[in-house]
């Protein structure tokens, strides 16, 4: 009695913290990159760098299927060391750009209705080691699904790729240059995503399911082409 007591307790309060966690959608940014965020907060003539209002040069890119091959979600309860992450596409892509943000998708949560500790302190510990070790500004991630089983995240949000809040959020945490900014992907809903927050420049490295459309781009209903290249996968240096 006390320990299902003791458990629905930890499963109230588990609900409540991945429910705020989700709606945060930020799971990591870097030191350089709250720096520069709190900086846009002071007034401009106290400011000794005034360079901190230009845009930024950013590459938006996805995970799954794009850093590191799709084997679907819960990815982060995997050993990061044995993690295949495509270092040579990463290198090759992120190059000349000032600014590095992980935009993703994760419906590993949204799928269980009983939430483990363990599996919240690897989902943060997974990201934050793969930002450490990649070195990127930013990892933004959408926990919501509308199809969810959990009901804390069953939700149609805006954040969620297809639609662009992710990127939006990335344009507040580093003000993006959106002509000279790019995402990279690997379906069909990363492309759209970026091209309806006006990044034309988007990349599709190759997946044979890039056209699956799923139920969130069938309510699209796409009209217009979508601009974007596509790359072979995996990427040689
Ligand atoms: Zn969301």
């Amino acid at each position: 009695m006390f320990q299902t007591v003791l458990r629905e307790g930890y499963q109230g309060i588990g609900s409540l913290a991945i429910g705020l966690l989700a709606r945060l959608h930020i799971v990591y940014v870097s030191r350089k990159t709250v720096r520069k965020s709190v900086t846009r907060w002071i007034p401009r003539t106290l400011r000794r760098d005034r360079l901190t209002e230009e845009r930024v040069k950013t590459i938006l890119l996805d995970c799954d299927g794009t850093l590191w091959p799709d084997e679907g979600p819960g990815i982060f309860m995997r050993d990061i060391n044995k993690l295949e992450l495509n270092r040579n596409l990463f290198i090759k892509l992120t190059e000349g750009y000032q600014s590095i943000i992980l935009v993703t998708n994760q419906s590993y949560f949204a799928r269980r209705n009983n939430l483990k500790y363990k599996e919240l302190t690897s989902f943060f510990k997974f990201y934050r080691k793969v930002a450490q070790e990649l070195r990127v500004d930013a990892v933004l991630v959408c926990l919501h699904h509308p199809l969810a089983d959990n009901l804390t995240l069953k939700r149609e949000c805006v954040y969620r790729k297809p639609h662009s809040g992710l990127i939006s959020l990335a344009n507040r945490i580093t003000k993006l240059n959106l002509a000279e900014s790019a995402l990279v992907g690997d379906r069909i809903s990363d492309i759209y995503a970026g091209n309806l927050f006006g990044i034309k420049n988007c990349i599709a490295v190759y997946n044979e399911d890039f056209f699956d459309c799923n139920t969130e781009m069938k309510k699209l209903r796409i009209q217009e082409p979508l601009v974007f290249s596509l790359l072979q996968f995996p990427v040689k240096a």
